[in-house]
């Protein structure tokens, strides 16, 4: 495939699925309660036993309009609640990453990112090179297509990972 129509895919991508959700300031109990609810049929969805971590921390992914670090997370999962230890969270978040629940990806630091949005589609990172944040982008089948056709022969996929970098929404200097 040519550079050309490489970047064009990269275009409708971003033109087609712009990030799933802008920040809502105003978090609303309803908000809140309706993360829980959903983390909680997550959960149980795959079988697994529901305990606080695991509920507090995928209900702070399933809120969040951006990919998260761990340190973020713990801020947030914190954040007027009792304190989650350390290693309780790397540990949840693995096995969230591990059941499918949530995925991880690398930002331009090399420090991962956690998130709960489009886990099980294949989709583009959306990284902002102002303030550093990664946002998953909408789920597309033609990405990963355009991308796998280029493969020369003999070679096989594990995962397609396509980033595009640039200036976020907030970043980005008024019209
Ligand atoms: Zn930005
Ligand atoms: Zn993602």
């Amino acid at each position: 495939m040519s550079q050309a129509s490489q970047r064009k895919s990269i275009e409708q991508l971003v033109a087609g699925d712009p990030p799933a959700a802008v920040d809502s300031p105003a978090d609303s109990l309803a908000a809140v309660g309706q993360a829980q609810a959903r983390a909680r049929a997550m959960i149980r969805g795959v079988g697994a036993r529901l305990t606080g971590p695991r509920l507090r921390v995928l209900s702070e992914l399933l809120r969040a309009d951006q990919a998260l670090t761990h340190l973020d997370l713990q801020r947030r999962v914190e954040d007027g609640a009792e304190a989650i230890d350390r290693v309780t969270l790397y540990r949840v978040l693995d096995w969230l990453a591990d059941n499918g629940l949530a995925h991880r990806v690398a930002g331009p630091d090399r420090v991962f990112r956690f998130s709960a949005r489009s886990t099980e589609t294949p989709h583009g990172h959306f990284r902002c090179v102002q303030c550093g944040r990664m946002y998953c982008l909408g789920a597309s089948a033609d990405l990963a297509r355009s991308v796998l056709a280029t493969l020369p022969d003999g070679f096989t996929e594990q995962r397609v990972e396509v980033t595009v970098s640039g200036l976020c929404a907030d970043c980005a200097p008024a019209h």
